[in-house]
């Protein structure tokens, strides 16, 4: 008889998970109160970034915080309400931004993009979805001469792995995208950033290739899940009831903490709500993921229009989305793409909860508790990147397998 997981989330990390433990002989039920791929994986920014090696906060972004918190337009801002809440979230993020940690957090993030492009390659390509994927380099754009200093030991630690950035002026990044500001003072064209054309549609298309191999996918929420010695043993959903599980992953995204307390394990983990602006009609052509280097966010192609994706907002899970901070995409549009056209109304704004660990590095660990329990979660800005892997990785602890990596970094009872 086949052994049977239970996946609770129909994110890229669940749905991924779930397609690996399908290929390892799992009979497999994953379980979201939402259909797949309507959490953060709906609307983000589409990069498998490999590249992006440094942890989200470093020593070079950290003296731009404070300026950043003051100004409620910034890219990162915390609600005072929620400030109490999010404290020790907060302190464990300064502490990780120190040079020793940067270099340890560093090496693990380089580990995990290793197979990211593969793995990606292998989902889709079981799902018939190769068409997804663009190989078109993304591009950071530097507006000034400090901007492009400022960002020395980011190229350096990138370099140090083995992602060299291919240097532009400004009429050759011109060339490359034709609609780009005149305002800059150097452009990279970065390997190892490649793009999803589609984020949603990804996680759609494996879902339903998941199905068809025999998995079932149920929309229902689990409020409680009971324990029996060292096995965790029934799920209590809103509208099915109590079910029983043999064994369990726990991939909910920025609801993971919630359950791994009901399991026993304490985690530090925040939502970073980042946003989207979708326009039609732009006015500008756009052939690759371009990015300003003055602050977090992405301009990408989608469909046949354009999407603007970036912020981070401590506010919790329940808040509800404060859509200026959409619409502040726009000026980060423009000021790589002057020509683009004015807010009209007829754009769609979406905020969704990335799930963020104060290390940047994700939880992919067996329970130290629990003899069936495992966890994918906390990928923070990175979740479309390293889903597949974290996915393969899962599927291997899963099937008895050792992983062919340290996983030591992942565990979900590290120091954070
Ligand atoms: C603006 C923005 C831009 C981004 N850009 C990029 C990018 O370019 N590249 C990149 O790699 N990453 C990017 N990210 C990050 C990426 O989107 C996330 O890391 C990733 O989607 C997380 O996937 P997940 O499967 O862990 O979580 P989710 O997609 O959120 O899935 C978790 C699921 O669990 C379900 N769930 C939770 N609790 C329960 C429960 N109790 N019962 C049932 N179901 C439950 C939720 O409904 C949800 O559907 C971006 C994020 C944002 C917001």
């Amino acid at each position: 008889m086949n052994q049977h997981v239970t996946i609770i989330g129909a994110g890229i990390v669940g749905i991924s998970a779930a397609m690996f433990a399908q290929s390892r002989g799992f009979s497999v039920r994953v379980i979201d109160k939402v259909p797949p791929g309507e959490g953060a994986s709906f609307g983000n920014a589409g990069g498998i970034v490999v590249s992006s090696v440094m942890p989200t906060v470093h020593p070079g972004i950290l003296m731009k915080i404070p300026g950043w918190l003051l100004d409620p337009k910034g890219p990162i801002t915390v609600r005072w309400s929620y400030l109490p809440k999010a404290l020790p979230w907060l302190l464990a993020l300064g502490r990780n931004a120190m040079p020793d940690r940067v270099r340890k957090i560093s090496k693990a993030r380089a580990a995990l993009g290793l197979r990211a492009l593969d793995d990606h390659r292998t989902l889709l390509k079981h799902a018939g979805a190769q068409d997804l994927l663009a190989m078109d380099d993304g591009l950071m754009i530097y507006g000034t001469k400090a901007q492009y200093d400022g960002g020395a030991t980011w190229r350096r630690v990138h370099a140090e792995y083995g992602y060299k950035g291919a240097e532009l002026n400004a009429d050759e990044a011109r060339e490359v995208e034709p609609d780009l500001t005149p305002d800059i003072y150097r452009a990279v064209f970065w390997d190892g950033w490649h793009r999803i054309r589609d984020p949603h549609m990804m996680v759609v298309r494996l879902a339903e290739q998941v199905v068809r191999d025999g998995s079932e996918i149920v929309q229902d929420e689990v409020t409680r899940i009971e324990v029996d010695g060292n096995r965790a043993t029934k799920l209590h959903l809103k509208q099915a009831g109590e079910e029983k599980v043999e064994n369990l992953c726990v991939c909910a995204g920025a609801w993971s903490h919630e359950l791994a307390r009901m399991l026993g394990s304490k985690v530090l983990l925040e939502a970073e709500r980042g946003y989207h602006l979708i326009m039609q009609n732009t006015g500008i052509k756009l052939g690759r993921a371009v990015t300003h280097a003055a602050q977090p966010g992405a301009v990408t192609p989608h469909h046949d229009g354009i999407k603007i994706a970036g912020s981070d907002e401590i506010a919790g899970n329940d808040a509800p989305p404060d859509w200026r901070r959409a619409e502040q995409m726009h000026v980060y549009g423009k000021r790589l793409f002057p020509g683009l056209r004015d807010l009209d109304g007829s754009e769609s704004k979406w905020m969704g909860r990335r799930p963020g660990t104060p290390d940047s590095l994700p939880v992919i660990s067996a329970s130290p508790k629990l003899a069936n329990v495992w966890y994918g979660f906390g990928h923070g800005h990175m979740g479309l990147s390293w889903g597949p892997t974290t996915g393969r990785l899962l599927a291997d602890m899963l099937g008895g397998t050792t992983p062919n990596m340290d996983l030591s970094p992942f565990r979900i009872d590290r120091p954070m």
